[in-house]
C-alpha cells in the first residue's frame, strides 16, 4: 500500500507547490484580523524542494531572456536612501571620526572597530548596495607584481550595453547576440565518460587548482573583453562542470564579437595568483603547527617559533618569483550567433539553465568505477589544496592563514571549495551583469506575480496594511508539517484550475473578438 504521507508529497511536487512550506502569522494593522499564511521555502536545490528550484529556474530563464537581445538601454535608478539608511550612514560617520581621533593619538582603537564593523554589517543588511569603504587597503606589491599582460588592444570602455544592428540589402534590421561555452584546459586525455585515460598521469593539481581560481579568470576575462570591444558588454552566465568534472562556463553576450576577436581576448586572458609556495610541505600527520593562546598564533611544535603570518608569507614573494598558480581557459571554445526569439535562442537559455536546481558535484552521477575514481581523486587532490587566504591547508606550508585561530586542521578546512558536492568552485552559479536586463532578480519575480495577480483578477493588496511574523513550534497556532503540506496542496490545485479558466476565458474572448473584426 502507498505511505499517505509520501502521496502528500508527491502530489505537492507534481502541483509545483512547495515541500517546505513556510508559516506566517499575518495581521491586518487596521482591523487586527490575523490569519495564517504559508509561503514557500524558495529554495534553489531540487533535492530539497524540487518546486522552488524549478521556480527559481525559470525565474533565471526569464531573467536571461529579457536580457540578452535588449535594443534599448536599461534605465537603472537606486530607490533613495530612507530614513533609517541615512542614520545608519550618520552612524557610521562618527564612528570613523572617532576611530581616526584615536588612532592618530596611538590610543586602543579595538572596540570602535568592533562597533563599525557592526555597523557595516547593518548597512549591508538594510538594503544598500556596496560599503562605505574598501574592505582593506590594496597591497601594493602584490599589484606591481601582477602586470605581465599579452598585447591585447585596449580601446577605452564607453558606457553603451547594446549591441550593433545590421541591416540586410532588403532592409530588414537585426541584433544578433552570442552564446559562446568557456572550457578549462586539458589535464590529461579523458575518455567519452569523462573519466582519465590515464589516471596517474593527469593533472589532478592543476585540474583542482583552476577550478578553485575560475571565478577570478572568468572575471578577467569579462574585464579584457570590455577593453577590447569598448563598450560595457553585458553577460549572463552559467558555471556548470564537464563530464570530466572540470568547470566550464556558457554565456550569453548581448551583442557580437568575430570568433577570431574572441579568440584572442581567450588567449590572451590569464589570471596570476601570487600565493606563498607550496612546493615544500614543512608539516603534516601528527606533527603540525600548535595553537598559542599567549601570542594568538601558529608555532613550530618543536621549536616554539611563531610561524610567518600570511601578511609575511605575502611580503616575502619577490620580483623573481614565480607566481604560485596561472589560471588560463583551454584553447577549445564554442561561439554561435544567436537572434532574438528564436528557437536556438531557446535551446541556448535551456542550457545556461539546465544545471541550476543541482549541485555542481552532482551534475554528472558516477556510474562505473573508473569515474567514481575519478571523482575521488580530484576531491582529494581538492582537500589539500588551499582554499583561500584563510584556509586551514596553509598551516602545512608553515604559514598562518589570514584571521589565524584555534582549532584550525590541514586537510579539514570548512571552506565550501573542498567540499565535494562544489568539485573546487564556490563561487556563484549563475553570474549576472548589472545592466542585463536591468532588473533585479526580485523585480523578475515581482512582475511573475504581477502578471498573476491580473490573470486571475485578484485584488492588489497593499503589503503596508499587514504586520507580519513567523509562526514559532511552540506557538498554539503552529501547524505540524503534515498539515501545512495539505494546505499547500489543497491551494494550489484550486489556484490551478482558477488559472486554467482565466486562460480558456482569455482565449475565448480572442476568439470572439476575432470573430466580429472578421
Ligand atoms: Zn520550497
Ligand atoms: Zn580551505
Amino acid at each position: 500500500m502507498p505511505l499517505a504521507r509520501q502521496v502528500v508529497r508527491d502530489l505537492a511536487a507534481e502541483h509545483g507547490a512547495c515541500l517546505r512550506p513556510v508559516q506566517l502569522r499575518r495581521t491586518e494593522i487596521d482591523t487586527g484580523h490575523v490569519e495564517q499564511v504559508l509561503i514557500p521555502c524558495g529554495h534553489t536545490l531540487a533535492s530539497v524542494c524540487p518546486s522552488c528550484a524549478e521556480r527559481a529556474r525559470i525565474l533565471r530563464a526569464a531573467q536571461c531572456r529579457e536580457g540578452w537581445h535588449l535594443d534599448h538601454e536599461p534605465v537603472i535608478d537606486s530607490d533613495p536612501a530612507t530614513d533609517e539608511q541615512r542614520e545608519l550612514i550618520t552612524d557610521r560617520a562618527e564612528a570613523q571620526e572617532a576611530r581616526d581621533l584615536l588612532a592618530s593619538a596611538d590610543l586602543d582603537v579595538g572596540e570602535l572597530d568592533e562597533r563599525i564593523g557592526e555597523l557595516d554589517e547593518e548597512i549591508a543588511a538594510s538594503g544598500m548596495r556596496g560599503s562605505v569603504l574598501p574592505a582593506r587597503p590594496r597591497r601594493h606589491r602584490s599589484t606591481r607584481r601582477r602586470q605581465d599582460a599579452a598585447p591585447l588592444p585596449r580601446r577605452p570602455v564607453s558606457s553603451r550595453t547594446v549591441g550593433k544592428t545590421y541591416t540586410t540589402p532588403d532592409g530588414k534590421t537585426f541584433r544578433p547576440s552570442l552564446f559562446i561555452t568557456l572550457t578549462c584546459p586539458s589535464y590529461g586525455r579523458v575518455g567519452e565518460d569523462g573519466a582519465p585515460a590515464d589516471p596517474d598521469t593527469y593533472d589532478y593539481a592543476r585540474a583542482a587548482r583552476d577550478a578553485l581560481h575560475f571565478a577570478a579568470l572568468f572575471d578577467r576575462f569579462i574585464q579584457n573583453l570590455r577593453r577590447y570591444v569598448g563598450y560595457d558588454l553585458q553577460y549572463f552566465a552559467a558555471i556548470e562542470p564537464q563530464r570530466r568534472l572540470a568547470p566550464h562556463v556558457h554565456l550569453a553576450l548581448r551583442g557580437t564579437i568575430s570568433r577570431a576577436e574572441l579568440r584572442a581576448v581567450i588567449a590572451a586572458t590569464y589570471h596570476q595568483v601570487w600565493w606563498p609556495s607550496t612546493e615544500v610541505a614543512r608539516y603534516d600527520g601528527d606533527r603540525l603547527p600548535v595553537w598559542d593562546e599567549h601570542t594568538g598564533s601558529y608555532l613550530d611544535p618543536d621549536t616554539g617559533e611563531v610561524l610567518p603570518t600570511w601578511d609575511q608569507a605575502l611580503d616575502a614573494i619577490t620580483g623573481q618569483d614565480e607566481p604560485r598558480h596561472v589560471a588560463r581557459f583551454g584553447g577549445r571554445f564554442d561561439a554561435q550567433g544567436v537572434l532574438a526569439g528564436s528557437r536556438d535562442a531557446s535551446r541556448c537559455i535551456g542550457y545556461l539553465t539546465k544545471y541550476l536546481t543541482k549541485h555542481i558535484g552532482d551534475c554528472h552521477q558516477a556510474v562505473t568505477g573508473a569515474q567514481a575514481d575519478h571523482t575521488g581523486r580530484l576531491a582529494d587532490a581538492l582537500r589539500h589544496e588551499p582554499c583561500s587566504p584563510t584556509c586551514a591547508n596553509w598551516l602545512c606550508y608553515g604559514i598562518q592563514p589570514r584571521n589565524a585561530r584555534p582549532g584550525l586542521r590541514p586537510g579539514a578546512c570548512k571552506g565550501k571549495a573542498h567540499r565535494r558536492e562544489y568539485l573546487g568552485y564556490a563561487g556563484r552559479r549563475v553570474l549576472v551583469s548589472r545592466k542585463w536586463s536591468g532588473k533585479t532578480l526580485a523585480d523578475h519575480r515581482a512582475d511573475r506575480r504581477t502578471w498573476l495577480t491580473s490573470a486571475l483578477g485578484l485584488p492588489v493588496t497593499d503589503p503596508a496594511r499587514y504586520s507580519w511574523e513567523p509562526v514559532k513550534p511552540g506557538d498554539p497556532d503552529h501547524m505540524p508539517t503534515g498539515q501545512r503540506l495539505l494546505h499547500v496542496v489543497a491551494d494550489r490545485i484550486q489556484w490551478q484550475t482558477a488559472l486554467e479558466l482565466a486562460r480558456r476565458r482569455a482565449a475565448e474572448a480572442d476568439l470572439s473578438a476575432t470573430g466580429r473584426a472578421a
